[in-house]
């Protein structure tokens, strides 16, 4: 039988019979392995929090990963889909993950090593690794990334020129309040699928088809917004009565009463269908559907 390591569970659907192994890491620890005058190395274990630790870094003035704030789930979950947000990807503070393998051999690997790419890495491919910590390399003087308009705006008016960390952390915590559901209170799993990426001519013809949609360049072609794509297929008010959309961020459908995973995946077969219909562009689903 294969295993199946779970976090918290905030990226998961899960069907009613699971034919895995299922183990969920209870290790927990902060240790500082290493500073120097600009960094200081951080080992975190697999089994904490991940807003917890992102708080109690700002706090101690670890900077680095401020605009990651209240993304819910586990350290040893963040390298999984590479985990960003507000312009931030964790990779980008990341220098190596611990990882068990089946083997038995518990090695280090390297921020290189891990693959990482937009919401992906070699952990979301090869599942036979369980990430036992990761060792964060976060600078004492703050780098801000402040260039995602959304939390330029919300920056705007503060009286210093260039945002703290801790005003950028609190900025990201107020967006997320006011956009995301709360999964604690309304049942989610965050973005149901991940932002799609095309290539630069497939999306030249969709912009000349469809005016206005947002494109981000990336190397590998064009990432383009499912959240608008979604948003603009009407689906706000196609929910059901047991699967919606969140109204200020479509891309979130939330659970008020389904009771089968399969109801989850069929909403979004047909969101994807109909995507593909309008725009032939292919959604990919974006947390992990459990067997
Ligand atoms: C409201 C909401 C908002 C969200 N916002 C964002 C966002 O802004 N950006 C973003 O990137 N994600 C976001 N997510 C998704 C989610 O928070 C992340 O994917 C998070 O890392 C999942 O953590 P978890 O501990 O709950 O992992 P789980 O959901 O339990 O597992 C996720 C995956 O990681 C694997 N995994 C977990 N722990 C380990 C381990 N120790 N070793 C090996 N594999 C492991 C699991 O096998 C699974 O494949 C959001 C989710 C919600 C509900």
């Amino acid at each position: 039988m294969s295993f199946f390591v779970l976090g918290q569970g905030s990226n998961i659907i899960p069907h009613p019979h699971v034919n895995k192994f299922v183990c969920q890491l209870s290790l927990r620890g902060v240790e500082i392995v290493r500073e120097t005058t600009d960094e200081v190395f951080v080992k975190v274990a697999a089994g904490e929090s991940w807003h917890e630790f992102v708080m109690s870094a700002v706090c101690n003035k670890w900077y680095g990963l401020e605009n990651l704030a209240l993304i819910p789930g586990s350290v040893g979950a963040a390298p999984v889909q590479n985990i960003g947000a507000y312009g931030v990807e964790v990779a980008s503070a990341i220098q190596h993950v611990e990882v068990l393998s089946l083997n038995s051999e518990i090695q280090n690997i390297s921020v290189e090593a891990c693959e990482f790419g937009y919401r992906d890495s070699i952990f979301k491919r090869n599942r036979n690794q369980i990430i036992l910590a990761v060792q964060f390399r976060l600078q004492k003087k703050a780098k801000v990334v402040v260039e995602y308009p959304q939390l330029k705006q919300q920056l705007t008016g503060l009286s210093s020129v260039i945002p703290t960390p801790q005003q950028i952390a609190a900025a990201v915590i107020q967006i997320r309040q006011a956009k995301l559901p709360d999964p604690s209170r309304d049942a989610n799993v965050g973005s149901l699928f991940k932002n799609p990426i095309v290539s630069h001519k497939a999306a030249a013809l969709i912009m000349s088809k469809h005016k206005g949609l947002v494109q981000y360049p990336q190397h590998n072609g064009v990432k383009l917004s499912a959240a608008q794509l979604i948003d603009r297929a009407g689906w706000k008010n196609k929910g059901t009565n047991a699967i919606e959309c969140w109204p200020t961020q479509p891309l979130v459908i939330v659970n008020k009463s389904a009771t089968q995973a399969t109801e989850i995946i069929a909403f979004a077969d047909a969101m994807k269908a109909d995507i593909y219909k309008r725009y032939e562009v292919e959604l990919e689903l974006e947390p992990y559907e459990l067997f």
